[in-house]
């Protein structure tokens, strides 16, 4: 089975190609030739996922309806929409969590940074800023993956789109821990470790995370189709 992983985010497609399971080819933006940036202008984590994986199908689509036949063989396209969800305030950033820098918390202008390591380090400062002296720093990471099941590449099959969820809950720590992962890895602690996704290994976050378990969901499915 060949599924497209509707995401220019390189960490998540990394993730996701250990995760999933052998005999599930998962391809990438980039190996489909899809160039485009896609508009996120959902308001739900549910919402943004749709989007993209509706955007990369449409895609898939007319690239077969213009005669170019080696997307035949894709069996679907899948995105992941993730959000971190602080308690204390009120599950916020959730669907604004890529950057959340830019909210105006009356501390900072924050103007737009271009590179991927100064947002994450960013979005990092700002989730402890905006935690600085709370008590309560429970928090978790939400993945919503839609999956849209193709027929040759082109064809939808019947109810083919379908969603699921993964969460992981834990907490934000007082300061960053490790440089593993990425995003807001450095300062999560997952429920049951006393270190953060930036200081486990890899194999340990794949195995408990909010995209994991999604994943496992998303498996789960697929295996019984
Ligand atoms: P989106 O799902 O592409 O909108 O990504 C939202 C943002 O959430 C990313 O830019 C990261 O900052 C953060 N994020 C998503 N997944 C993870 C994760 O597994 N660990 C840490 N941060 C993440």
């Amino acid at each position: 089975m060949a599924l497209v992983f509707a995401s220019n985010n390189a960490h998540k497609l990394e993730e996701v190609r250990r995760i999933m399971p052998e005999g599930i080819e998962v391809l990438s933006l980039r190996d489909i030739g899809f160039e485009a940036e896609i508009d996120e202008t959902g308001t739900t984590l549910e919402e943004n996922s749709k989007i993209k994986a509706e955007a990369v199908a449409a895609f898939i689509h007319d690239r077969l309806m213009n005669g170019d036949a080696a997307l035949n063989g894709v069996d679907g396209v899948f995105a992941d929409d993730t959000g971190l969800e602080i308690d204390a305030l009120g599950g916020k950033p959730g669907v604004y969590t890529a950057r959340w820098y830019l909210t105006n918390d009356g501390m900072s202008a924050a103007t737009p940074l271009n590179d991927e390591i100064m947002i994450f380090k960013a979005n990092r400062t700002k989730a402890l800023r905006e935690l600085k002296g709370k008590e309560d720093r429970s928090a978790q990471f939400r993945t919503v993956i839609t999956l849209i099941r193709l027929k040759d590449g082109a064809e939808r099959l019947q109810d083919a789109t379908l969603q699921v969820s993964g969460i992981v809950r834990g907490r934000i720590a007082e300061e960053e821990y490790g440089n593993g992962g990425f995003g807001y890895d450095p300062v999560f602690i997952p429920e049951g470790y006393d270190k953060t996704f930036g200081e486990l290994p890899a194999e340990i976050k794949n195995s408990i995370s909010h995209r994991s378990r999604a994943l496992a969901e998303l498996v789960k499915i697929l295996a019984k189709k």
